[in-house]
Formats: C-alpha cells, sequence, structure tokens
C-alpha cells in the first residue's frame, strides 16, 4: 500500500538559491518511510547524454558515445571517454604528457563512480597512462575504495597495465623553463585545458561519472589534489544526479564540493543553481582569490545539466547520441 503522508514545499535555506522552491514528501511503502526529492522537472532532456569539462571534453565526449553505440554501460562510455584525454600527449594536464610536478615527476590522480555508489579511485600514482582504468578496477576487484602511490603503482603492474615514460619532451622542456624562476602559481589554464571530469546518463537514467587528472602543474611532490577524493573531485547519487570539480583542488577539498552540489540539488536547486552556490560558498571562505579558479559541472537524475565558475572561460562538452558541443558557463568574475 502506497500513501502520501506529508507534502510541503518552502523556500529558505539555500543562500544564494533560497528563492528556489523546494520540495519533498515521504511515502509509506509497506510500512517504510521513502522521502523523495522534488527538484527540477524531468526536462525534455534526450537521453542518453554525456557532459564533461573543457574543450578536451569535446573529443573525450564522441569516444564515450561510441562506447554507448557500441553496447556499452554508462559507465564504459565514462571510462572510455576520459581516457581519450588521459591518453593524448598533448594535454597537459591528463595522464600521458601532463606537466609534472616541481621535482619533475608526473604524478596522476582518478576516480570513478556509478549509480548505485560504488567508486574507486587511485591518487599520486605514476607511470600509468591511465589510470582512471586502475580506479576502476580498485572499485571492481578489490575491497578498497582508494589506492595510492607505490601500492597502486604495484596493483596496477599486477593487473596488466605497463609502464609509461609520461614526461614528454614538451611537457619536460615547460618544467625545465618552470624552474629557472621555481615560482608556484596554482593558477589553472585560462585556454581550457585542465583536469577532465565526464559525468553520463544512460537511457534509463543510470549515472555514472570520472575525474582525472595530472594536477596542479609544479606541485609539491606527494601532493593530491581533489580529483581522486569522492565527494570532492567527483560525486554520484543515483537518485539525486553527478557533480564534478576543476579547478584549484584544495578549494574544492575545503567544501567537499562535488557532494555539496548533489546535496544542493536534492534539495531542489537546479544543475546550474547548484553548481552556483558551491562556487560562490568558496569565494566566501577565501579572502584572496587571485588567479583562483574553480568550476563545477551537475547533472540531475533527469538529465539536466550546468555548469558555474568563479572566472569566466571554463567550458563544457555536451552530448547526446547525435549531438556534440560546448557551452560556456556561466561565472562570477572577469580574469
Ligand atoms: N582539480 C585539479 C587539482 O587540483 C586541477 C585541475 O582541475 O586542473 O589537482
Amino acid at each position: 500500500m502506497t500513501k502520501t503522508r506529508r507534502n510541503f514545499i518552502k523556500t529558505a535555506g539555500l543562500g544564494a538559491i533560497g528563492a528556489t522552491l523546494i520540495g519533498c514528501s515521504e511515502e509509506i511503502t509497506d510500512g517504510v518511510i521513502q522521502a523523495h526529492v522534488i527538484g527540477p522537472k524531468p526536462s525534455d532532456s534526450t537521453l542518453p547524454k554525456i557532459i564533461s569539462t573543457w574543450s578536451h571534453g569535446y573529443s573525450a565526449n564522441a569516444e564515450a558515445v561510441k562506447k554507448l553505440k557500441n553496447g556499452g554501460t554508462i559507465l564504459d562510455a565514462v571510462e572510455a571517454g576520459v581516457k581519450d584525454s588521459e591518453s593524448d600527449p598533448e594535454n597537459q594536464s591528463v595522464g600521458l604528457g601532463g606537466l609534472p610536478d616541481r621535482d619533475g615527476h608526473v604524478t596522476l590522480d582518478a576516480c570513478i563512480m556509478d549509480h548505485n555508489s560504488k567508486c574507486g579511485a587511485v591518487s599520486f600514482l605514476q607511470h600509468i597512462e591511465n589510470p582512471i582504468a586502475v580506479a576502476r578496477k580498485v572499485m571492481e576487484e578489490t575491497p578498497h575504495v582508494m589506492l595510492s602511490g607505490k601500492g597502486a603503482l604495484e596493483f596496477a603492474l599486477d593487473n596488466g597495465f605497463e609502464k609509461t615514460n609520461l614526461l614528454t619532451a614538451k611537457s619536460k622542456t615547460a618544467w625545465e623553463e618552470w624552474k629557472l624562476k621555481s615560482e608556484y602559481q596554482p593558477i589553472i589554464n585560462r585556454e581550457n585545458h585542465d583536469t577532465i571530469g565526464m559525468l553520463g546518463i544512460d537511457s534509463e537514467g543510470r549515472l555514472a561519472g570520472a575525474c582525472t587528472t595530472s594536477g596542479l602543474a609544479y606541485k609539491m611532490h606527494g601532493r593530491v589534489g581533489d580529483s581522486p577524493i569522492i565527494g570532492a573531485g567527483l560525486f554520484i547519487d543515483g537518485d539525486v544526479g553527478a557533480a564534478c570539480a576543476t579547478g584549484v583542488g584544495e578549494a574544492v577539498i575545503r567544501i567537499s564540493g562535488s557532494a555539496i552540489v548533489v546535496e544542493l540539488m536534492r534539495s531542489g536547486a537546479t544543475p546550474e543553481e547548484a553548481c552556483k552556490e558551491a562556487v560562490e560558498r568558496i569565494m566566501r571562505k577565501h579572502e584572496d582569490l587571485t588567479g583562483m579558479q574553480v568550476g563545477f559541472l551537475a547533472l540531475d537524475k533527469f538529465g539536466n545539466s550546468g555548469g558555474y565558475s568563479i572566472y569566466a572561460g571554463f567550458n563544457y562538452a555536451e552530448a547526446t547520441l547525435d549531438r556534440n558541443e560546448m557551452v560556456s558557463a556561466n561565472y562570477f568574475k572577469e580574469w
């Protein structure tokens, strides 16, 4: 027996999105109270849908869509999609060709998550071109969520991954030039080439996401950012939606960024409103925002999507089975 116990709508409590209608209902199904979120209504979004950060998301989306068309699951699709960026030697912020830390080591962070909250991650992983595939193996073949450093590398090698020299001549030259002054500035590239975060929803409404990066260029050796941290760089709740982050990872971790975006959607915010509120929260907590770019992307369980960033220039690629296009996110500040 199912009956509605309570319906209510209120308009408070979400700061910048305080005017957004928040609806909740609870149903009793066979004696168990089931809470449902009445967030944004189902859109006319065509499913499946894939969104991913920055301009490299465009070709990553194409790979993800190809995987879906060949019968892959949405989890297969996001893994295949971000691998495209990881394996591109011209991309200096992800996988092969990533800019190294200040000691010249390319160290990689990645995580993957599905609609059932299954997740896997690797951090501070060296010598492996596709950390996202190792993260998926951690998820599927270990009792753990994250492996790090030497242990992650040993696990990868045990599972058939091969060692690769990730420091390309181009990135080595850039590092050598940086060393002349050795000034560390965690400024996210304005030309749109940073971490790739990808979120996908299949035609049944199942969500999946992946996030992978070589992290901030010239970071301290051993530094791990937000990208492999479930709840910071990526978060999915199959009942609500998915979110991912790019930008200065320390700022994202401080507010559990992607988890916050999903929780804001649970409370009724649209994907763009949720991203905007999370960005604003970061801005409120940092006195000096010089050069500090952060952007969030979100996808709700109906396929509505949106993004928001601190500074201008954050864009993302949005694809369905027959369309792939770049979208410029709204933002708070000009550079
Ligand atoms: N979020 C990444 C990190 O802090 C960097 C990026 O998005 O470019 O490692």
